[in-house]
């Protein structure tokens, strides 16, 4: 099997083994990694079509965490997918309406942030022993709302680490804030900023890039090391389950084998559908990747027309995980689209940095042709979600509503019938009050935990433990910040207040 190793989008360092790239998270010079080639699947579909979760996961993250042992990969993947998800399937696919749901939030935290990040705790601890480190690991993570619950989940009283999350105060909903603050676990610590996602997410940059701070840090025996979908480890794991989709189509009939089929992901930092164009290159038969985008929709705007441009209003939707502007993926895109010139790219996300914003070349916009941006706004997503109920009673959250209500319309446009997966990113449940309002007509003038049962009453599946758990969770977490202190409180909180 080929070795493959991690290089720099911004092509200023060396290339890295694949458990190196996931200790450090970030390159040193500020790029993201991205694996020097794409390794082909070695297995054929037919092969593979009886296969469990597990399975699965190894055959495709073994060809690109090389330097992982067998029996190292299996562990982690053991660990991971396990009775944390309330079905043994995983990822369970659900036809309706004609399209196919992939359901990735019967994880522990009941979004599809937990694909990744149960077991990249334990890729990350593998790794640490691998390269011999001794020092504590410390995630600092900046959330739209459901990585930092679902990376303290994955990392709580995980030895050897500890977690640091960001989140902005008034950008999550309900449900994902209780998850946040109550969080157990001695190695846990949360913050509100009083930001936006992108403060959030730009601080964590920031610190990550202070060669003093970490300098500090290393002094105290402590090493910083990211969680959110930067990290390659968060990609990786996330290839597996579009391969997983295909081969429950081809399993029940719906597809032959080889038989393309489009993808269509709700998008915010172009971590999840950038997995499956990385399944595409590996192998997958994939047709379209559908972009869906909520009213911040700058990546809509960017496949029109090869702009990419901050510069615009942040908007909070009923969809607050993709309320995020500078998707950060995109940089990975931007690199394979301009024959990975590090150089050009270190350019560009200079000007997106100064400007707010970038034009690709032609040559560049043209080679990501597989991609279609669209977008709609809370009227759509909200009228989406109610007509789904309405002709099948299936109930989506107002993320997977994003999707689904892109997707109509791009089949309204382009008479496409190629079968069509969308990837189900979050549990109705998490944001109930939404979805209530979509399917009612109006907002509820109930309880928070009132609209849960309330979601229950009108057909949607159990309550997951995820929100039984917070009912009546003691608050362990008030810490709160200015975007330009979060530095000062990471300090604080490691030097200050030794757990
Ligand atoms: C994070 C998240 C998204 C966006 O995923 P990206 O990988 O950041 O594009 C969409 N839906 C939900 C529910 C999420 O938590």
């Amino acid at each position: 099997m080929e070795v493959i190793k991690y290089k720099s989008t911004r092509g200023g360092q060396k290339s890295v083994s694949a458990s190196q790239a996931i200790l450090k998270g970030l390159a040193d010079d500020g790029g993201l990694f991205m694996p020097e080639k794409f390794p082909k699947f070695d297995f054929k579909f037919k092969e593979l079509m009886w296969k469990g979760y597990k399975e699965v996961a190894y055959e495709v993250m073994k060809l690109l965490l090389c330097d992982y042992t067998e029996e190292e990969l299996k562990d982690c993947i053991d660990k991971a997918y396990d009775d944390k998800f309330d079905t043994k399937e995983i990822a369970p696919l659900v036809k309706a309406d004609g399209v196919y749901f992939l359901e990735l939030f019967h994880g522990d935290t009941i979004a599809f942030k937990d694909m990744a990040l149960s077991i990249l705790p334990h890729l990350l601890t593998t790794a640490a022993k691998k390269n011999g480190i001794k020092n504590k690991i410390v995630i600092l993570t900046a959330t739209s709302g459901d990585t930092g619950k679902a990376a303290m989940s994955g990392f709580c009283d995980v030895e050897g680490t500890g977690i640091i999350v960001f989140y902005p105060k008034d950008g999550v909903s309900h449900v994902q804030r209780l998850q946040m603050v109550t969080q157990k676990g001695d190695n846990t610590d949360v913050v509100a900023i009083h930001g936006n996602f992108d403060d959030a997410q730009s601080g964590v940059k920031k610190i990550f890039a202070d060669k003093d701070f970490a300098k500090k840090l290393d002094e105290n025996g402590i090493q910083l090391s990211s969680a959110n979908s930067i990290n390659i480890g968060r990609l990786v794991p996330q290839i597996a389950y579009y391969v997983y989709a295909y081969l429950k189509l081809l399993d029940n009939g719906d597809v032959e084998d080889g038989e393309k089929i489009n993808v269509c992901v709700p998008t915010g930092n172009f971590g999840n559908i950038l997995a499956a164009y990385i399944a595409k290159q590996m192998g997958l038969p994939v047709n379209k990747l559908i972009c869906a985008s909520n009213e911040n929709k700058v990546l809509f705007d960017f496949f029109e027309n090869g702009v990419y441009d901050r510069n615009r209003k942040f908007i909070l939707t009923s969809s607050p995980s993709m309320d995020i502007l500078i998707s950060s993926n995109l940089e990975r895109l931007i690199y394979l689209s301009c024959g990975s010139d590090g150089e050009y790219v270190k350019k560009l996300m200079k000007e997106l940095a100064t400007d707010g914003k970038y034009t690709v070349t032609p040559a560049m916009k043209d080679f990501m042709k597989d991609f279609v941006g669209g977008y709609a706004d809370e009227g759509q997503n909200f009228a989406g979600i109610k007509s789904l109920y309405d002709s099948t009673g299936y109930i989506i959250d107002t993320h997977t509503g994003v999707a689904f209500s892109v997707y109509q319309h791009y089949k309204d446009v382009t008479k496409d019938m190629t079968s069509t997966v969308i990837a189900s990113t979050a549990s109705p449940y998490k944001f109930a009050d939404s979805v209530l309002e979509a399917i009612l007509g109006k907002k509820q003038k109930m309880g928070d935990f009132e609209v849960i049962d309330k979601l229950h009453e009108i057909g949607a599946p159990d309550i997951p433990r995820a929100i039984l758990e917070i009912k009546d969770a003691p608050v362990r977490h008030t810490r709160e910040c200015d975007s330009a202190d979060m530095q000062k409180e990471v300090e604080d909180i490691l030097f200050n207040n030794r757990r």
